[in-house]
């Protein structure tokens, strides 16, 4: 009996190793940074973390999270609404919720479980979402677990997003949440939440985001995707993430109106039956958005760094996507080309992720390069040096 099992297993993953889309850890022996070691002690410039402000090795973060050790314990053992709650907990909470121009927020072990346990618990059957069809992966699966319809519009299309708003209230729908993530993690590309939140008051429906590739650098202040298209304070429901650019660790929240949140911390499945966020990360990530509202330093140094790379990536001869987002797309088409670089790029010292087919569409493999407000000007370079030789010998570039 467990002898089949065990071989449909491997049948499994022999399939998956058949068709190329096996993937393997690659092992990093240091902290976080412009420049990691990998386990077989190879320094290389890593163009592929979401360290954007490079605040998951910053000096005064590792300080906060070792005091928060020291001052609240390493765990709490508890969920939130028994004995998980304490004093910081709260803090960070209030200070989250002024920093996205909300009224409150609601820490989750991971903006993950803050978009599994956001649908669910706040609309019902008689309710609507309507999705953008690119949407992160934890948005669908929370979008599953709720009753409500479906409707989805073909990514960043306006047009259709107004057919889909019109077939749910055409449909009867109660409720209609229209849901996007601030940005697409794929192609960089910006959600156009002005035209977005227009559409959505047309249609009495109200306007949900994920920010976890936004919050602490899009925008003059780095507050988000909203505050980019000058629509801060206007959105109904944002999610994000603690593990990206705010410091880069664990966690999630969701931050919205005071009875939204009221509600989900009532309700919401995973913030009711999962463990608290540690302590230390809880103090770090205070210590993060003290940094943040104090100067817009690094993610100024994170616009400068991104307009370096695009412009000299496209001087070299490479199509990207164009846009402002440090995700960087460069655009090979061919999946077997683009491993090619990604391996080309490794030995000479720059650690760049090739995608492809499931990721991307077929046909639109890429490398997908992530800047960091931590690259120097002199490690941009050689980076852009290494994307030139390699280019070169692929005849991928003049
Ligand atoms: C990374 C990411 C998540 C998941 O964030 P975690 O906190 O790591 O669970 C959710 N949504 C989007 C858009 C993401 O990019």
């Amino acid at each position: 009996m467990s002898d089949a099992f065990h071989a449909s297993i491997r049948s499994e993953l022999d399939a998956i190793r058949a068709a190329g889309l096996y993937k393997d850890e690659r092992v990093i022996a240091t902290p976080q940074g412009a420049r990691v070691r990998t386990a077989d002690g190879r320094e290389v410039i890593n163009l592929c973390a979401n360290n954007y402000l490079g605040l998951s090795s910053h000096p005064r973060v590792i300080d906060a999270a070792h005091e928060t050790l020291r001052s609240h314990g390493f765990g709490l053992s508890s969920v939130r609404f028994i004995c998980g709650t304490q004093d910081l907990h709260k803090t960070l909470e209030r200070r989250l919720s002024a920093f996205l121009g909300t009224e409150d927020t609601i820490l989750y072990g991971s903006a993950f479980d803050a978009n599994a346990g956001l649908f669910e618990t706040l609309l019902g059957a008689d309710d609507a979402v309507v999705s953008d069809t690119l949407n992160h992966a934890s948005i669908i699966d929370g979008i599953r677990l709720s009753k409500a319809r479906r409707y989805r519009y073909a990514h960043d299309d306006m047009a259709d997003l107004r057919t889909q708003l019109a077939q749910a209230r055409r449909d009867g729908a109660r409720h209609v949440l229209v849901f996007t993530d601030g940005v697409f993690s794929m192609d960089g590309t910006i959600a156009r939440l002005d035209e977005m939140r227009t559409v959505c008051d047309e249609y009495g429906a109200l306007l949900g985001i994920d920010e976890c590739h936004a919050s602490g650098f899009l925008g003059a202040r780095g507050r988000g995707t909203h505050e980019l298209r000058g629509v801060f304070g206007r959105i109904d429901i944002i999610t994000g993430t603690l593990g990206k650019a705010l410091g880069g660790a664990s966690g999630g929240f969701t931050s919205a109106s005071a009875d939204i949140v009221a509600l989900l911390r009532q309700r919401s499945r995973p913030y009711l039956f999962s463990n608290t966020v540690a302590p230390a990360i809880v103090g770090a990530s205070i210590a993060v958005l003290d940094i943040l509202e104090a100067s817009t330093e690094l993610r100024d140094r994170l616009e400068h760094n991104t307009r370096l790379f695009r412009a000299g990536i496209e001087r070299l001869g490479f199509e990207i996507k164009p846009g402002v987002h440090p995700i960087v797309p460069i655009m090979v088409y061919d999946a077997v080309r683009a491993q090619r670089l990604a391996q080309r790029l490794l030995d000479l010292g720059v650690y760049a992720v090739g995608f492809f087919h499931p990721v991307v569409p077929k046909g639109q493999a890429r490398i997908r390069v992530q800047i960091s407000a931590v690259h120097d000007e002199a490690t941009l370079r050689q980076a852009l040096d290494a994307f030139a030789q390699a280019g070169r010998e692929l005849e991928l570039i003049p």
